[in-house]
């Protein structure tokens, strides 16, 4: 059995329909279970309807409708499906009438609202899979074994969640069938609608791979798989082809469009390969994320950046070698509900990273008491992936093409987790030195001189 989810850029219109269910006959024989997104954009269309019906008192679902009844229009699925459907947004918009009416929208109508989108979408895809003669069953999450808790817009599964889910699939397969379900949605104890967070569906197909020892989860989205670089900084950036989960993860939280840290954590815990394939290019091999350590694996894997960091640099003035300085710091950014990214000590200095979008006056404030505290804005953090037991060589090269740019690295952090080195640099600077690196280390371990680079010795290269 695989597990294959389709994103909403996957699914946007008829024609994107009939390239999933292309997709999908070509793998019949893996015994697919099909976890799919909600059709295009609706989910935030969603969303914007239930802000207007909110705020102004307007309902407006006439995209949505158009949406999904001229795609059943041109798939030509039949009658029984076309009014289901309407029933459905019939249903969809008396609820944003209600909301409209009494000015409302709380966590567990707005859950209710968002999963339309993902309801509406397999049954459209299961009816076409039908006319493909596909043996397709549409199935709402909670049928199948998805129970949660009631933390709307953000909910877990339940314990119990794990174990119906491993026997209903592995059933329904044995009997020839192929589910569709809805990503992104459950239910709770009592009955209500829940959503498991933006980008949620990831996460249901991780969850149906790992309970069912699934032999690998296919994300399908629309690019060929996790890249090297940025594409819209670095016109030759280029997938990757196999990234251990933490690897993966650290290129999520430094800015790299993969999914999410919490998405991988199922698999992570059962070693279930991942793989990222594109939809718009199937023949693409795609990137593997999958239990490391990889066997020949590059020293690099991708560059990554984060732009629009603050850089806070705190000297203690009062507490010079007394213990409880460090703690003391971040529990003043605990306190104020404040992030840290990254930090670099000394004995009595601390250099931090956030988000540029955090307000820090309510800290600043505070350390000013025992510290001398400077903040320094529009900073980037270019971060390396790659193998830390390559580690001098890595800082020599990057140190040396900073030198050489002209660049200034105001901060480093390396070893924490054994695959990433992050440099902070003016925000300005970045998108020029994630290039500077790209071509450096991708062209070299491609076997290419860089140029003003002398040709490294071939020996200590590792094969790639
Ligand atoms: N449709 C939901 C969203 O857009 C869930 C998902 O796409 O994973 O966030
Ligand atoms: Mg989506």
């Amino acid at each position: 059995m695989i597990v294959m989810k389709f994103g909403g850029s996957s699914l946007a219109n008829a024609e994107r329909i009939r390239n999933v269910a292309e997709i999908v006959k070509a793998r019949v024989k893996y015994k697919p279970v099909l976890v799919l997104s909600a059709m295009g954009n609706t989910t935030d269309y969603l969303l914007d309807a239930a802000g207007g019906a909110l705020r102004k008192g307007f309902v407006t679902i006439e995209k949505i409708e158009e949406l999904y009844l001229s795609t059943i229009a041109e798939l030509k699925l039949g009658s029984p499906l076309q009014r289901e459907v309407k029933n459905l947004i019939w249903e969809l918009g008396s609820l944003l009438t209600g909301v409209s009416l009494t000015r409302e929208l709380t966590g567990r109508t707005r859950d209710c609202l968002l999963s339309f989108g993902e309801r509406i979408t397999i049954r459209i895809v299961a009816a076409y899979l039908h006319t493909v003669k596909l043996n397709a069953r549409a199935i709402d999450a909670w049928d199948a074994g998805f129970l949660s808790d009631s933390a709307f817009s953000q909910a877990e599964l339940r314990r119990e969640s794990w174990i119906r889910i491993s026997s209903f699939f592995p059933t329904l397969i044995a009997e020839g069938v192929l589910p569709v379900i809805t990503g992104f949605i459950a239910k709770d104890e009592n009955g209500n609608i829940t959503t498991l967070g933006r980008g949620g569906s990831d996460l249901s197909a991780t969850i149906i791979a790992a309970a069912c020892k699934a032999e690998e989860v296919q994300i399908w989205k629309d690019v060929d798989g996790i890249l090297t670089a940025d594409p819209n900084l670095v016109k030759d950036a280029r997938p990757v082809e196999t990234v251990t989960y933490e690897e993966a993860a650290e290129l999520a939280y430094f800015g790299a469009q993969v999914l999410h840290p919490r998405a991988m954590q199922p698999c992570m815990k059962t070693k279930t390969p991942v793989l990222v394939k594109n939809s718009y290019n199937p023949v693409a091999p795609g990137t593997r994320i999958e239990a490391g350590p990889v066997k020949n694996a590059p020293r690099i894997r991708a560059i990554t950046s984060k732009k629009k960091v603050t850089l806070v640099d705190i000297v203690s003035t009062r507490m010079l070698g007394q213990p409880g300085f460090l703690a003391r710091v971040f529990s003043e950014f605990s306190k104020n509900g404040v992030s840290i990214d990254m930090v670099a000590t000394s004995e009595v200095s601390v250099s931090l990273t956030l988000d540029g979008e955090e307000d820090l006056t309510p800290v600043i404030r505070e350390l000013s008491q025992y510290a001398g505290v400077e903040v320094k804005t529009d900073k980037a953090i270019v971060t390396i992936i790659g193998n830390v037991r390559h580690s001098s060589e890595i800082l020599h090269e990057a140190f040396g093409l900073c030198k050489k740019a002209g660049v200034q690295v105001q901060m480093v952090s390396h070893g924490a987790s054994k695959v990433n080195t992050s440099f902070i640099v003016n925000d300005a600077e970045a998108p020029g030195l994630v290039k500077d690196l790209h071509r450096f280390f991708f062209d070299e371990a491609a076997g290419k001189e860089s140029p003003g680079k002398k040709k490294p010795d071939p020996k200590k290269r590792e094969p790639r």
